[in-house]
């Protein structure tokens, strides 16, 4: 391997993995058809260079003549969404989120009118399990970890 920048990402199951080598024009989408893409109220998105998928290959829905929208077909974790542009990959979807930072927001006009009040919503970690939701610690995650893993799901359940 050489000394060139990588980052890595993949879908909540483990089986579609990626790697690239380049990130261009980091940016959230509040468009309706990326709010219904992603069940979610954006999607952060990332143009990408250098994209090896390393373990598997997702499967595409054409969501516009052209514009095709790329998901793990195993666990459906939205992972892409390629025209003629490029291929821009799901921000949250790599191992390492947090470097990644939207630049710019699109599709504002379509934005949840309660989606600037989020932030301001109250709050706790999810490891903050209070008595009451005892019955959700003994929840044993099957997501697979944010790194490369050479094999996956691992041979022996979790403990
Ligand atoms: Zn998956």
């Amino acid at each position: 391997m050489s000394g060139a920048p990588a980052w890595t990402g993949g879908c909540q199951c483990g089986a579609v993995r990626f790697r690239v080598t380049g990130l261009e024009r980091p940016s959230i989408c509040y468009c309706r058809m990326c709010q219904k893409a992603f069940g979610n109220i954006a999607a952060p998105l990332v143009t990408v260079a250098g994209l090896t998928w390393t373990r598997g290959t997702p499967a595409h829905f054409e969501s516009s003549r052209g514009v095709h929208r790329g998901f793990c077909s195993e666990c459906g974790t939205p992972l892409t969404f390629e025209h003629y542009g490029g291929v821009g990959l799901a921000i949250c979807a790599f191992d390492d989120a947090s470097s990644i930072v939207p630049a710019y927001a699109v599709g504002t006009d379509a934005k949840l009118p309660w989606a600037d009040d989020l932030p301001s919503l109250p709050g706790r970690p999810a490891q903050d399990a209070t008595a009451a939701d005892a019955r959700l610690a003994k929840i044993v995650s099957r997501q697979h970890p944010d790194h490369d893993t050479e094999t996956w799901p691992p041979s022996k359940p979790a403990p």
